[in-house]
């Protein structure tokens, strides 16, 4: 029997720390209903006193996910840890994450801290939370680079205290892999009470280390593992979840060790997230990149067609990668698109598949096939038109080389009609102000990214931009076969999320 290494998920936390990156409510809600269905045993969906988004968001997974642990995580304060105590009240099973630096340059630099004074703070907060919480987790944030005497101090001293959990992470990607492993293995040794609790490995990819950091943790005792999907996170992300499931799956017999994680929805939740981020892995990204089964060379297409395992460790139905996807086309009905979609990481129901399906019918009737890259760019757009938000009704821009840009745009909303005409360097910069002129909202974009999404003459163009306003920066996009158009529902994709967070942070004012 193949032990069990629990996956602690911090995809919503570190995760969320990707530069760029940020989550609605609604989109966190619907990522740890995903990560409840693949099986993963904790989620940490925030750090409660942060933020009031992240004590929302913390709050609200509490009510929507059953199964798996909530976690938050909190300094070494007490209005943290009572933040977070909060937070987690509805779960059903609930843990506080209480972490603090113990390297002598976070202590001296960050904290202005003694390491008497760490170590006091340590045991007061893990004994508040306790308080609090039966299930409490304790960090020693960067680990790898604290003195080993003080680290075995500290560890005793918070197990002694009331933590179940002891986390160890390689905070800064730093770790050489056998001294990863190595440190679990002096934790166990010289600890009294470490056999007692689960010790857990946290690594970050600075140095492309953290999956083979954290299986050599598991190898050398850690029995939970954090980790985010598709390895987001800051800098150079986290370790990877799918690596790890896949690499401690794949070589069961080397390791002794499985998690409860349902494979066949890795690629469901890989794509669920790019979704969601707009950040791609990478094409050559282990697991779920875009080559990860594809074959190139002539010996190998060979092998493969003779008997897939010449060349393949892993097979791409058990992470749930649709096989022989079925052609799309004029006469596919609403149910067809929901299932496509659901492969696709998009979970569709209602008005969201009711706009899908009809921008679906009007590309149908257009291309013969629509292949699975058209179907998320339609997928991306139904997500963000639906709600009561501006939409494009018409636009004209003239535009050359001699001449200033200038752009009038008509939105609608709530059945009115709104036309600004505006200027700019270049057709695209007039079509965004005439907009901000509509919304009343100073933007201003941070980045513009086009790409054709289809081959061939009748190919889309879909627009990606990032715009800024105010403390906020929000990902838009748009498709369509005219690029000026895609420009412009981008921007506005963009401007109307803006719109709905500062409604959503009114409305709780209100409430609160
Ligand atoms: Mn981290």
């Amino acid at each position: 029997m193949a032990e069990r290494v629990l996956i602690f998920d911090t995809t919503l936390r570190d995760g969320e720390q990707t530069p760029g990156v940020s989550f609605h409510l609604r989109e966190k809600i619907e990522i740890a209903k995903t990560l409840e269905t693949m099986g993963v045993d904790v989620i940490e969906a925030g750090f409660a006193a942060s933020s009031k988004g992240d004590y929302r968001a913390i709050s609200a997974v509490s009510e929507a996910v059953r199964n798996p642990v909530i976690c938050s995580l909190a300094r070494c304060v007490p209005s943290d840890i009572e933040t977070a105590a909060q937070a987690l009240e509805k779960a059903a099973r609930k843990r506080i994450h209480v972490f603090i630096a113990t390297s002598p340059i976070h202590m001296e630099k960050k904290l202005h801290m003694t390491p008497e004074e760490v170590l006091e703070a340590t045991v007061k907060s893990v004994k508040l939370a306790r308080n609090f919480c039966d299930d409490v987790e304790f960090s020693l944030e960067d680990a790898t680079r604290t003195d080993r005497e003080f680290l075995l101090r500290v560890t005793e001293a918070a197990i002694a205290a009331g933590a179940g959990t002891i986390n160890l992470p390689d905070t800064v990607g730093y770790a050489a892999v056998s001294e990863y492993g190595q440190m679990f293995r002096e934790v166990l040794e010289k600890v009294p009470g470490a056999d007692k609790v689960i010790l857990s490995a946290h690594c970050h990819n600075d140095l492309g280390l953290a999956t083979a950091t954290s299986l050599e943790a598991i190898r050398c005792g850690a029995r939970q593992v954090e980790c985010t999907i598709n390895g987001l996170g800051e800098r150079a992300g986290n370790a990877a979840m799918e690596e790890i499931v896949m690499g401690l799956r794949t070589r069961k017999n080397y390791y002794g060790c499985d998690t409860g994680v349902n494979s066949r929805q890795i690629y469901h939740a890989s794509r669920m997230l790019a979704n969601l981020t707009g950040v791609e892995p990478s094409p050559n990204k282990p697991v779920v990149g875009a080559n990860a089964f594809q074959h190139q060379s002539g010996i190998h297409q060979h092998g493969v067609l003779n008997n897939r395992e010449t060349y393949e460790i892993m097979k791409p139905e058990e992470l749930g990668i649709p096989q022989q996807a079925l052609a799309l086309g004029k006469l596919s009905g609403k149910h067809a698109l929901a299932d496509r979609a659901s492969q696709l990481g998009y979970t569709l129901a209602g008005e969201e598949l009711n706009t899908a399906f009809t921008r679906f019918k009007e590309l149908a009737d257009r291309k013969k096939e629509i292949t699975d890259r058209d179907v998320l760019a339609i997928l991306r757009e139904a997500r963000v038109m639906q709600g009561t938000a501006y939409k494009l009704f018409a636009f004209q821009i003239f535009t050359g080389n001699k001449m200033t840009s200038t752009a009038t745009v008509t939105l609608e909303k709530d059945g009115a009609t709104f036309t600004r005409a505006a200027c700019g360097d270049g057709p695209v910069e007039a079509c965004f102000n005439a907009v901000d002129d509509i919304s009343g909202l100073h933007c201003s974009l941070a980045s513009y990214n086009i790409k054709a999404v289809t081959e061939g003459q009748d190919a889309l163009g879909e627009v990606t931009v990032r715009v800024t306003c105010g403390e906020e920066t929000m990902l838009g996009r748009g498709v369509s076969t005219d690029i000026l158009e895609a420009s412009c529902l981008a921007y506005l994709n963009a401007v109307n999320r803006i719109l709905a967070h500062q409604a959503a942070e009114r409305m709780q004012e209100v409430q609160a």
